[in-house]
Order: C-alpha cells, then sequence, then structure tokens
C-alpha cells in the first residue's frame, strides 16, 4: 500500500507545531522525525529496530505515525514502519482525531461480545506460536469435512467439500459453519455468498507489514473477497450488511474475530486470534 499524502501533510504540520512552540530551533523535518523515533525507540519492534533506525524518510514517516497513533491509543498494530491496512486505518482514525478533537463515534450499531470460550490467543508473535506452534507447521494441520460446500471465490467452478485448517480451530470451525448451514440454508448461503472461500492456509506475512499474517498459521479465512476488499470499509463492504449480523454471531459466540467488525477493514476476513 501506498502511504497517503496526507501522511505527509500530517506530519508536516505536527513538526511546523513543534518549530513554533520552540522557537527558532534549526532542525530539519526528516531530522524532527528521526529524533522522535529515536525517542520512543523503545515502543519500536525489536526485530525491526535498526532497519528502522537506519531507513529511509518514508519508513520514518510510517513509524511515526504508528507511534503517535498508539500513544492515543489507537491501535497501529506493529511499529514496524510498513504501511500495511491496519496503519492506514490508524492514520485516518488519527487524522479524525486532529480535526475533531475526539475519536471517531463508534460507527458500530452493535456490540461484539467480549467472549473468548476457545482461549484464543492475543494476535502475539510469541503467544501464537505458545498456543498454534510455529508458523507454517503443517504437521498440525487437518482436514475438515465442510458442513456446506464452499467455492474458490476467484474460480467458482472448483467446488471444496473439505477445508485444511490447523487442528486446534477444527471443532469451532465446524460448530461455526453447521450453525450457519442450518440458519440460512444451501440458497441463501450462495445468495449471500457464504461460499465463497478467499482461502485459509496461507503461509505469509501480512500484507504491506512484517508480521506474520494470521493465515500462516491456518487460523484464518476469507470469504467473498471480491465484495469486501481489503481497504474497503463498512460503506462498500457487503459483509457489513444486516443480513450478515447472524454468520457474524456464530463466528463471534465462539470468540472469532472480524477485522471488519472489530476495526472496519478487510472484512473479508476471520481469525481464530484477538
Ligand atoms: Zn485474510
Amino acid at each position: 500500500m501506498n502511504i497517503p499524502s496526507r501522511a505527509y501533510v500530517f506530519c508536516q504540520s505536527v513538526f511546523d507545531r513543534f518549530i513554533t512552540q520552540n522557537g527558532t530551533l534549526t532542525i530539519t523535518f526528516e531530522e524532527f522525525l528521526f529524533l522522535e523515533i529515536d525517542r520512543q525507540k523503545s515502543m519500536l519492534s525489536p526485530e525491526h529496530k535498526v532497519d528502522i533506525l537506519n531507513g529511509s524518510l518514508k519508513r520514518h514517516l510510517s513509524v511515526f505515525i504508528q507511534l503517535f497513533a498508539k500513544t492515543l491509543g489507537i491501535n497501529s498494530g506493529l511499529i514496524d514502519g510498513f504501511w500495511g491496512p491496519q496503519t492506514d486505518y490508524a492514520f485516518w482514525t488519527l487524522i479524525h482525531y486532529d480535526e475533531n478533537g475526539c475519536l471517531p463515534p463508534l460507527w458500530r450499531d452493535y456490540e461484539i461480545p467480549d467472549i473468548n470460550p476457545n482461549h484464543w490467543p492475543d494476535e502475539k508473535e510469541n503467544e501464537m506460536i505458545a498456543f498454534y506452534g510455529q508458523p507454517g507447521d503443517e504437521s498440525k494441520h487437518v482436514y475438515i469435512q465442510l458442513p456446506y460446500e464452499l467455492c474458490l471465490a476467484w474460480d467458482i467452478s472448483t467446488k471444496l467439500k473439505r477445508l485444511l485448517c490447523h487442528q486446534k480451530v477444527e471443532d469451532s470451525l465446524l460448530r461455526v459453519l453447521t450453525a450457519v448451514r442450518l440458519h440460512y440454508g444451501d440458497n441463501e448461503i450462495k445468495t449471500l455468498r457464504l461460499d465463497r472461500f478467499g482461502g485459509c492456509y496461507n503461509y505469509r506475512r501480512k500484507r504491506g507489514g512484517s508480521s506474520w499474517s494470521t493465515h500462516a498459521w491456518a487460523i484464518a479465512l476469507d470469504f467473498d473477497p471480491d465484495r469486501n476488499q481489503l481497504q474497503w470499509g463498512r460503506d462498500r463492504a457487503h459483509f457489513a450488511k444486516p443480513e450478515y449480523d447472524f454468520w457474524w454471531s456464530c463466528w463471534e459466540k465462539e470468540g472469532w474475530v472480524s477485522l471488519g467488525r472489530k476495526s472496519n477493514y478487510d472484512w473479508m476476513h476471520l481469525q481464530a486470534a484477538r
């Protein structure tokens, strides 16, 4: 993802305010960013600290935004200086704060139950590894027989009767999909495209980021990616519509997290991590 030009404008305005407050300091914009990052370097991702400190202006800008958002209590993810969807979401929340003096009102008119009956770990690498093992460890994968047939979102003539996932999510996944099938039935499932499968296991890092994607543990699933694209918010994503409320309740009862429901991006994505 590209850094929006608004991000440069924002950082420049923070710099201008700093200069105004501190009189006639001879410091450049680039030096200012670097000093701010250096001052807060204990918050940087340890794995990326050296690269960040030696990094480009672009990287510094991303880190600066991630840090700024974090100090306001906005979840900007790992402080790694990569501009991915989570940083983008944090940035626009930050802009709202800057313009209005408060965080955006909750766009949600629904409550996400704060329950986690399967004790899914927090999405932190050490907790994920402690619970699920190493990313990409295929010895922990199992096939489940699907309660209803899925098809590949990018090739709907390819039908799936079974699905590969991590063994620890197997039972929960079956309970969810069985409940979905009972509630909606096969026709409605097709109409709502709850059968358009966008993938589970994928040994990769996050898009635009450096940490492991939850897909690398085979504990995340994507559905109907065409109509729920990564950067789309609830104004465009189909999964934000009320006819999907039951679908979400099935997952949330089991402690699964929808990034769309929680943070209003990547509505296609569900994960057994908090
Ligand atoms: Zn995903």
